[in-house]
């Protein structure tokens, strides 16, 4: 393949990753959103093959073959309530690459470089395997806490400021040992205790971290998993990687600033960790009579009602009852009702959680609504029905300032003339804290799995 054709299909595949990106921006585009990236990585992964680049066909088809088949094998038998943890797995696996790209390129003697040019490029080896190996073990723990093999419970060690940044101060200072060192064909050393210090740092910082802002979390380590794969381009001289790296890298940062508004965050206090735990005081808790309604008393609530606004979290998306709820709200709409959706930011595991969920059951968008478009009216509501959310209904984010989710914007459906909880049990959320909302006057909670509950409704809706 000639050099000006390799060249046009990066640029081709360039546009094509910038569609997708615009296109997965809303639901109605985000399917053809999806189609442009598969072409784009198609082109990408052609051009790349056949450029010249490639030394052994054997062993290129050998790795495609193996992280095609694993990629597949992934796709198929991952359930949707993992993807948040797939996806978590995958950035590391990007933090890998750049970390065995950048050792790779400081072993290989054959780069012939000299002088700037040998300087720069130990610098791009020394920045890609720093920042590789932060989200290679950054992202190993996030997948252990979205899968909840690790405690959501943040891990505040004393001196946990002065020890970022003495990791810190330690990777600048060895970057300055590395460099100097190469000069007379050193420098493993300090590149491996680095690598070390990266490791510990990656860990410290999302161990820090406390379960109702692992949604920065994920954003934030989705963004360095973009810079690492713009350090392995500009280690491999790989423009597309470059630029692919740059737009991960960069749509990250911007979801990372939009979670961290969402939850009234700052982006400092967040990757500092610990945040909202530090107040001293204990958060509230709940006290107060639970008031349980039945499957027919809810759907009897549904048929007097004319507006009904649905809050879905996590549980909706356990439970799988997304296409109940489509065919609930299909049955409450031809009988004439006002029915929404109000979806928080954080609602569930990943950004775009319940987004994704309700488009696959096709419930129509223009009836989905963010947070901020509906919490000025919950007035005009006369029930909402909360499936299998938490976090994200929590009154005490507003009036309890010890909660470890204080100043978070909940969906306030308190103010609605009826709440129903539907949940299986009075277990706290993600964040670990006790939910006033469950104990309201106005609140019913359903008890039981958040489909089966709501199959029994429908019956009794159709009955
Ligand atoms: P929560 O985790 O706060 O609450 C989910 C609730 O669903 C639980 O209390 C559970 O109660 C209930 N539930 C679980 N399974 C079922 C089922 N089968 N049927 C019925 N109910 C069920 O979820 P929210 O969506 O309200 O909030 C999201 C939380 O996750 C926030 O704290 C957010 O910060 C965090 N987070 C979000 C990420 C994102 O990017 N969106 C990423 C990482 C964390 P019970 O056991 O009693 O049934």
């Amino acid at each position: 393949m000639s050099q000006s054709l390799v060249t046009m299909s990066y640029i081709v595949a360039t546009i094509l990753f910038i569609l997708s990106l615009s296109g997965l921006s809303n639901q109605e585009t985000a399917r053809r959103g999806n189609y442009y990236g598969m072409i784009g990585m198609t082109i990408a992964i052609l051009a790349t093959i056949f450029s010249g680049a490639v030394t052994s066909y054997g062993i290129l088809i050998g790795a495609l073959a193996i992280g095609g088949s694993i990629g597949l094998f992934a796709a198929k038998r991952v359930e949707m309530t993992q993807m948040p943890e797939l996806v978590a797995i995958m950035h590391s696996l990007v933090g890998m690459a750049a970390v065995l790209v950048g050792y790779a390129n400081f072993l290989d003697p054959s780069t012939g470089l000299t002088g700037v040019e040998k300087t720069i490029h130990e610098i791009e080896i020394y920045l890609g395997i720093l920042i590789g190996a932060v989200t290679f073990s950054g992202s190993v723990i996030a997948f252990g806490k979205l899968s909840e093999k690790i405690s959501g419970k943040p891990m505040l060690l004393p001196a946990r400021h002065w020890l970022n940044l003495g990791l810190l101060i330690g990777a600048v200072v060895l970057g300055g040992m590395f460099l100097s060192q190469t000069e007379n064909g050193g420098g493993l050393t300090p590149l491996v205790i680095m690598t070390v210090i990266a490791l510990l740092f990656g860990i410290h910082m999302v161990m820090a971290i406390g379960g109702a802002d692992m949604p920065v979390v994920v954003s934030m380590l989705n963004s360095y998993s973009g810079w690492a794969a713009s350090a392995t381009g500009f280690m491999l001289n790989n423009d597309l990687l470059i630029v692919t790296g740059a737009l991960v890298g960069s749509s990250g940062a911007i979801l990372s600033y939009i979670m961290c508004r969402a939850m009234n965050r700052h982006f400092l206090s967040v990757i500092a960790g610990g945040f909202g735990t530090a107040s001293g005081g204990e958060a509230a808790v709940v006290e107060g009579e639970v008031q349980p309604i039945g499957a027919e008393e809810t759907a009897q609530l549904l048929l007097s009602s004319k507006n009904i606004m649905i809050i879905p979290g996590y549980g909706m998306a356990v439970a799988q009852a997304q296409h109940t709820v489509n065919e609930i709200t299909k049955f409450l709409r031809d009988k004439g009702k006002k029915v929404g959706f109000g979806i928080h930011p954080v609602a569930g595991r990943m950004p775009g959680h319940m987004n994704v969920l309700l488009a696959e059951a096709k419930v129509p968008y223009d009836i989905v609504y963010e947070m901020e478009e509906i919490n000025e009216d919950w007035d005009e509501v006369d029930v909402s029905i909360v499936i299998g959310a938490n976090d994200i209904v929590n009154p005490s984010a507003l009036d309890d300032p010890n909660s470890p989710i204080a100043g978070m914007p909940v969906l306030e459906c308190w103010k609605g003339d009826t709440t129903i909880v539907m949940k299986r049990s009075m277990a706290s959320g993600y964040a670990g804290v006790g939910n006033p909302l469950f104990v309201k006057d106005n609140t019913r909670m359903l008890f039981g799995d958040a489909k089966k509950m709501l199959e029994e409704v429908l019956k009794a809706l159709k009955g």
